[in-house]
């Protein structure tokens, strides 16, 4: 059995959406673009959605729209995706990491303070894995000292913290659709603000500066090419139509995993903050148990790929990434992020996934793990 970690769900309707614009005379910045931008509002519950052509656009764009210059100082997660680091460093903005709590794979709001410079001005908050990161208590500190919050919700559309979705809580939200994300437009991105004039620029940055006239061409900032095409919107929108069915179906697959793996004494599972909490289930992460080292880790991640099964090691810490070297960055204490990279393993997660490669995927981990007792053993179990 072949199971990959993720996979793209493409219906007939959404290959007829996309068919149905290359037929039609706009294939950028046409009728689908409005019409995905609005649906995207509407579901977030945000007055204003952009979208571009990637999340890490989206990230960008927001840091530069929040006025983050050369030198500022940005406090954001190092267990994330490199995305987050790279935007803040293609700013020429200086990265500072914070470490994450155990509980929830986010940035841990009782470490913000020692993060604190008097060159910080914003904070980004990564929702990983689609768990919802401590809001209130960041949004709060982030008031205190004047900062500005950019939620990434790049992993998590569709998680509510307090009956609010994730990516409308700070001062601008972003999301991405790359194909292994909940919804994918092949490539693509979007940005959630309440603020009308944040939203005007955003969209001017996206299109060359150019102030949106009925005029001729006005260019009032160094702007970038980052329109999303008609192509890409239409497959967002078809997606976006059935957006909740497919939060639904991962809820229930995450519910499968959840059972059969209770009760394994050498993992631990997600379990949720507060009951007005809900998760939008990018992949399925387990913790293996604090015993285990990266080396352990690795090899489980081995044999199963030997059995066919594709499993993801996230995400290894930006602040250990060889570019690191070569810019300026702070950071405190990461025991926590350093020990769950070395830990973690996200299991198989699309919604196609049957009860059959859940059942499968199971048994292979606990036989992986079984066979743990000692390095030498596990050697021997995975050759
Ligand atoms: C996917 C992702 C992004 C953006 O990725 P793109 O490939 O640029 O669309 C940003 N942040 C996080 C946390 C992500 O998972």
């Amino acid at each position: 059995m072949k199971i990959p970690l993720a996979k793209p769900e493409i219906l007939e309707s959404d290959i007829a959406a996309v068919v149905e614009v290359l037929r039609s005379p706009y294939l950028s910045q046409g009728p689908i673009m409005h019409a995905f931008e609005e649906a995207l509002a509407a579901y977030l519950g945000s007055p204003h959605a952009v979208v571009v052509n990637s999340g890490t656009s989206a990230l960008q764009l927001a840091l530069r729209t929040l006025g983050i210059k050369e030198g500022d100082e940005v406090i954001l997660p190092s267990f994330s995706f490199m995305a987050v680091t790279n935007a803040v460093l293609n700013e020429k903005a200086i990265p500072v990491f914070v470490d994450i709590s155990p509980n929830t794979f986010n940035i841990d709001p009782a470490k913000l303070a020692t993060a604190l410079s008097a060159k910080t001005k914003a904070i980004i908050v990564v929702h990983c894995f689609g768990y919802p990161a401590q809001m209130g208590e960041i949004i709060g500190f982030a008031s205190r000292h004047a900062l500005s919050v950019i939620e990434d919700a790049c992993e998590a559309i569709g998680t509510e913290i307090n009956g609010r979705k994730a990516g409308t809580l700070g001062d601008i939200g972003i999301f991405a659709f790359y194909p292994n994300k909940q919804m994918t437009t092949g490539e693509g991105g979007a940005l959630v603000t309440n603020s009308a004039m944040t939203a005007e620029a955003l969209r001017r940055l996206r299109n060359q500066g150019r102030q949106s006239s009925p005029g001729w061409f006005q260019h009032i900032e160094v702007g970038y090419s980052y329109r999303l095409s008609e192509i890409n919107c239409a497959l967002g929108l078809q997606q976006l139509f059935r957006i909740e069915q497919v939060l639904s179906r991962r809820e229930a697959l995450a519910r499968s995993y959840e059972e059969r793996l209770t009760g394994n004494g050498n993992l631990t599972l997600y379990a949720k903050q507060s009951k007005d909490d809900r998760i939008s289930w990018f992949t399925y992460p387990v913790l293996l148990a604090e015993n285990f080292h990266q080396r352990d880790r690795d090899r489980i991640w081995a044999s199963l790929k030997q059995t066919g099964i594709e499993c993801g090691r996230y995400f290894p810490p930006a602040h250990l990434q060889p570019v690191m070297r070569n810019v300026a960055f702070r950071c405190g204490d990461l025991s926590e992020t350093v020990s769950i990279a070395g830990r973690l393993l996200c299991l198989p997660f699309f919604n196609s996934l049957d009860e059959n490669q859940i059942e499968y995927v199971c048994a292979a981990l606990s036989e992986a793990l079984s066979h743990r007792t000692s390095p030498d053993n596990l050697a021997h179990a995975t050759s």
